[in-house]
């Protein structure tokens, strides 16, 4: 939505103009999955879907959170009095970085907001990291706080894993806050030191499709617990910090060295392979070989397949159709089970895969996915 429509919303709602209006996009991971809580590599690029927000400064201590999206009229709160974990509504977001930007001792006295996003909510998209970022940019430039991209992501986090009690990584804020159009994000989540690579497909005639299953199975929470849980099992029994730490050239010794636990054999596999993979997608793309990548991507998703175990029936129907109609390479997206996954194919292509893959999905009795193209676009920034 535009930011005129926004103000307008603001306006017609607080019977004032706000101070600005602000948009933080979600994000489509291209590669490097089940890696971040391994200390390892991620490489996120921002969608054209975003948050918007208007927002004006208020010095007497409330808070008065709107968002067009959402049935309940205006929501008011006294950032005072806020307390982690007993808010279960949408509005726990954005409270929570006022939260979280108060308790690390930011003067954030207040605010009223008015918000609407275009991000699709709980589609593996990040409209979660979308809303908390575009309400941490927009105070950090009205209190003037001065607080760093990478700085508004981690308390972001922290909004979200404490406040909200969602425990997520550090990458879906990282890229609502940093990415850059034309650009996927490099992002090494141990030390968060980042870098932008080139990655414009339209100016290459590619295409990258997100086609979402629309499904998703029950017993993923459990089952990324378990894997979460083999892959620190695999750490201690190699005797490092984290998985990053197993360089890709030991992998084989490693390997040998754990024996007979295959369970954990299979999980230390995938996470030193996918790190390797992130690193040749960047090599590839800062090369300017991006039609390289998609082998690259399609090896990605045997290894979460076949090693790591997370996909389902439903991304690998999509992933095997892409392939068999032309697809440069394909992979499951986000942590499995369902959700999402991301095709890569020349622009001539996308009508004949796109259909393929309606046609594999009608003929196996499933409900119709959503195909949309994502554009690596901008992250997060004032917009008026
Ligand atoms: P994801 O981040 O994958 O979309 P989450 O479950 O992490 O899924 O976040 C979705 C939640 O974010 C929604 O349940 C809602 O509370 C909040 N949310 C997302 N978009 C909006 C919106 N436009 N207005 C209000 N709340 C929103
Ligand atoms: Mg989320």
């Amino acid at each position: 939505m535009g930011a005129e429509q926004v103000r307008d919303g603001f306006v017609e709602l607080y019977g004032a103009e706000p101070e600005g209006v602000w948009s933080a996009p979600g994000r489509v991971n291209l590669i490097g999955e089940h890696t971040d809580y391994n200390d390892g590599f991620v490489m996120p690029f921002a969608l054209p879907h975003t948050a918007t927000a208007a927002v004006a400064r208020r010095e007497d201590g409330v808070l008065r959170l709107h968002s067009a999206d959402v049935e309940g009229g205006v929501v008011e709160l006294r950032p005072a009095d806020l307390t982690p974990q007993t808010d279960g509504n949408w509005t726990a977001y954005p409270a929570g970085v006022v939260w979280a930007l108060r308790e690390a001792g930011h003067p954030v006295a207040g605010a009223d907001i008015h918000l609407t996003s275009t991000v699709p909510s709980g589609g593996g998209l990040s409209s979660s990291a979308a809303l908390e970022v575009v309400v941490a940019l927009a105070l950090n430039d009205l209190y003037d706080l001065g607080l760093q991209r990478w700085q508004l992501a981690r308390l972001c986090q922290r909004a979200e894993n404490v406040y909200v009690g969602a425990p997520t990584g550090i990458m879906d804020q990282t890229a609502s806050a940093c990415c850059e159009a034309g650009h996927a994000l490099f992002l090494d989540t141990r030390d968060l030191s980042q870098k932008q690579i080139p990655f414009d497909l339209a100016a290459l005639g590619l295409r990258l499709l997100v086609v979402d299953t629309q499904v998703k199975h029950a017993h993923s929470n459990g089952e990324y617990g378990k894997r979460r849980a083999g892959c620190e099992k695999g750490a201690a029994l190699l005797g490092v910090d984290a998985l990053r730490d197993v360089p890709y050239t030991e992998l084989d010794a490693a390997l040998a060295r754990l024996g007979d636990e295959e369970e954990v054999r299979r999980l230390v596999r995938h996470v030193v392979t996918e790190d390797e993979r992130v690193e040749r997608v960047v090599a590839l793309l800062e090369s300017g070989d991006t039609r390289a990548i998609g082998p690259v991507l399609t090896e990605g998703h045997a290894s979460l397949r076949d090693d790591f175990r997370v996909s389902c029936p439903e991304l690998d129907l999509v992933v095997d159709t892409a392939l068999a109609s032309g697809a440069l390479g394909a992979r499951m997206t986000g942590g499995g089970f369902g959700g999402s996954a991301i095709v890569l194919a020349e622009a001539a292509d996308v009508d004949t895969i796109t259909k393929a893959v309606e046609e594999a999905f009608a003929a196996a009795g499933l409900t119709a996915p959503r195909v949309f193209e994502a554009v690596p676009s901008a992250g997060a920034r004032r917009v008026s």
